[in-house]
């Protein structure tokens, strides 16, 4: 099996972003990507953005997705990256609210009761965050973009360990099966 290189983090004109998704998806497979997923802003969201996204750019694998606002915890974002049948859900840029590290695993434990948590972002908008890159967060740690513009595509991406399939990659990832890299 090959490692697969990919980014879960990033917008499109449908919330917040600058570049359509077919732009953002030409940018990400000229960069030599395997697989990306789109994530934007659910309380921006617009109309027409599940058929909006693209199935797929060539070899390139499409997740569709959402950035989630947890209610409860009123700013906390929540990736949520739909495959065929598995679903993550990754606990994004705590450094974004400048949590603590038993902050982070006490808001994990409330949204656990709504939604299961699989990893943590330990990336802020493609800027590795180290502090929240240890042991005691017991999760497995990936890296993102968070890209809204092209500049800042190709910053942080995570290598699966997977065969190229949408329910492969997102399994090899709740299990850990994967490496960081940055730029
Ligand atoms: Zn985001």
């Amino acid at each position: 099996m090959a490692y697969l290189k990919g980014n879960l983090h990033l917008h499109t004109i449908f919330s917040d972003g600058s570049q359509t998704p077919e732009e953002m998806l030409t940018i990400y497979h000229d960069l030599g990507y395997d697989f990306v997923g789109f994530t934007d802003h659910d309380y921006l969201i617009r109309p027409h953005y599940w058929e909006g996204i693209p199935e797929s750019n060539g070899s390139l694998i499409v997740f569709k997705g959402l950035e989630l606002e947890y209610p409860p915890l009123r700013y906390q974002h929540i990736g949520k990256i739909l495959g065929e049948e598995e679903t993550l859900f990754v606990f994004n840029h705590p450094q974004q609210y400048r949590l603590s590290v038993a902050e982070v695993n006490r808001q994990i434990e409330l949204i656990s009761r709504d939604m299961p948590i699989h990893c943590l972002e330990v990336t802020d908008k493609g800027v590795y965050t180290k502090v929240y890159d240890i042991p005691e967060i017991p999760l497995p740690k990936i890296a993102s973009d968070d890209a809204h513009t092209p500049d800042q595509c190709g910053m942080a991406w995570i290598e699966v360990h997977s065969r190229r399939e949408k329910d492969a990659i997102l399994r090899a990832i709740k299990q850990g099966d994967f490496k960081i890299g940055l730029k």
